[in-house]
């Protein structure tokens, strides 16, 4: 019963094959290193770039590999279903995205090309201590000062922090504003004078990610570098954004589910116990059914918001449904896929044991799943 995406086609399986054979050699013999290091090398990002693997949907005109969200989602997906979780590719990407649909056309030449060959690495810069879900509670601070922006606050659990040399960084531009007063600006990190990188955060998951804090202290940042040029408009460009953001999470995670039972499947047709294979078990077989139902049907659904992002039709409750039912079902299937490997499973050396402790973020960021029921409960 092979399944094959209505989206993919000949171009992309071979695109498939060349991401395919870049992951198998170039990063996964180096993720027991870059968990052990908490980050992945600066030169794997420079390697991307220079592949042209990353902003494979940004123009080619500011430099990027002028595809569509297939050849983005065909790149997830080869990263996820082996586990590769500590390139932050999302967030450089969405990134990308909000200098793409929000910048000014110099911002865009600007930043673009270098994201596009890996020279800057992008990050997306919103959440503060005390303020996650609610972001309208941010206290980062931006006043303007003739041309630049004086930048004072802090920002938490941000992925690809500790390289990051391009946040997107949420601040208050007016506090006493009735709808929040926020704006994003673009901020260069290298050899910024008050700019401070602090912990890389020790996380449940994703070992290999660089998960950082990062403070701002008068922090001076030229006007120029305010996304699209106008005060206020940093809500607006968050909302317009997120469902992009919410469908990559989704996406990675129905890879993860079909690369951790395309691994379960063969590690139980392989395992013995009372003289005959794990697999033919009823119990093995039922509970192997039941998981390629439930991978089956997250892969349809992600399929049919790749579609509607390719025809520019996603709405957010949609992005909203997918994000909250996948990642709350990619955790369900990883524990069985878990549990079918008996006591191996929970070895770090196993992909599936690795899979599940990186699964349970994806039920919180992106914005959590309560956050997405809130949101799909509004519109209906
Ligand atoms: C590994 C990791 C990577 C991350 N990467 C980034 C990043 O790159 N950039 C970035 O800006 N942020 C990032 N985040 C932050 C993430 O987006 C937030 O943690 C998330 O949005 C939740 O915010 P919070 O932690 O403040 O929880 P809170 O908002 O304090 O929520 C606590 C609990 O209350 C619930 N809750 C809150 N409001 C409501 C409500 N209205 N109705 C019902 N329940 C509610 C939440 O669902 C949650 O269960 C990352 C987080 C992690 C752990």
């Amino acid at each position: 019963m092979p399944y094959l995406s209505t989206w993919m086609d000949d171009e992309l399986a071979a695109f498939r094959d060349t991401v395919a054979r870049f992951v198998e050699t170039e990063m996964l013999p180096h993720d027991a290193r870059w968990r052990a290091q908490h980050h992945v090398d600066r030169e794997t990002w420079k390697r991307l770039g220079e592949t042209g693997l990353l902003c494979l949907d940004i123009p080619e005109q500011y430099g990027g590999a002028g595809g569509d969200f297939r050849h983005e989602a065909v790149v997830y997906e080869e990263l996820s279903r082996r586990g590769i979780s500590g390139f932050g590719q999302g967030v450089h990407s969405i990134c990308a995205h909000y200098v793409l649909n929000h910048g000014t056309e110099a911002q865009k030449l600007r930043w673009l090309p270098r994201l596009a060959a890996g020279d800057l690495i992008g990050a997306i810069a919103m959440t503060e201590p005390a303020a996650g879900s609610d972001l309208k509670g941010v206290r980062t601070r931006a006043i303007r000062e003739g041309d630049v922006y004086r930048i004072n606050g802090s920002k938490i659990f941000i992925t690809n922090g500790s390289m990051a040399t391009l946040l997107m960084l949420l601040v208050k531009t007016d506090p006493e504003a009735r709808r929040g007063g926020m704006s994003l600006i673009m901020v260069e990190t290298e050899g910024l004078a008050g700019y401070r990188v602090g912990r890389v955060l020790d996380k449940m998951g994703m070992h290999a990610q660089d998960t950082a804090e990062l403070f701002f202290d008068d922090v001076r940042v030229p006007v120029d570098c305010l996304l699209g040029g106008q005060e206020g408009s940093g809500m607006h460009q968050l909302m317009a954004d997120l469902p992009y953001e919410r469908l990559i999470v989704a996406l990675a995670g129905v890879a993860a589910m079909e690369g951790g039972l395309e691994a379960t499947i063969a590690y139980t047709k392989g395992r013995q116990a009372f003289g005959q294979p794990v697999a033919e078990f009823q119990n093995t077989r039922f509970k192997l059914a039941e998981l390629a139902s439930l991978v089956r049907i997250a892969r349809v659904f992600i399929d049919d918001c790749i579609d509607k992002r390719l025809k520019g039709t996603l709405d957010s409750e949609t992005a909203a449904m997918a994000k909250w039912w996948i990642t709350d079902t990619q955790q369900k299937v990883l524990d069985e896929c878990v549990q079918l490997h008996g006591g191996y499973g929970y070895m770090n050396e196993y992909l599936v044991c690795r899979m599940f402790a990186d699964s349970r973020v994806q039920r919180i960021y992106g914005g959590t799943n309560e956050i997405m029921k809130e949101l799909i409960s509004r519109s209906l």
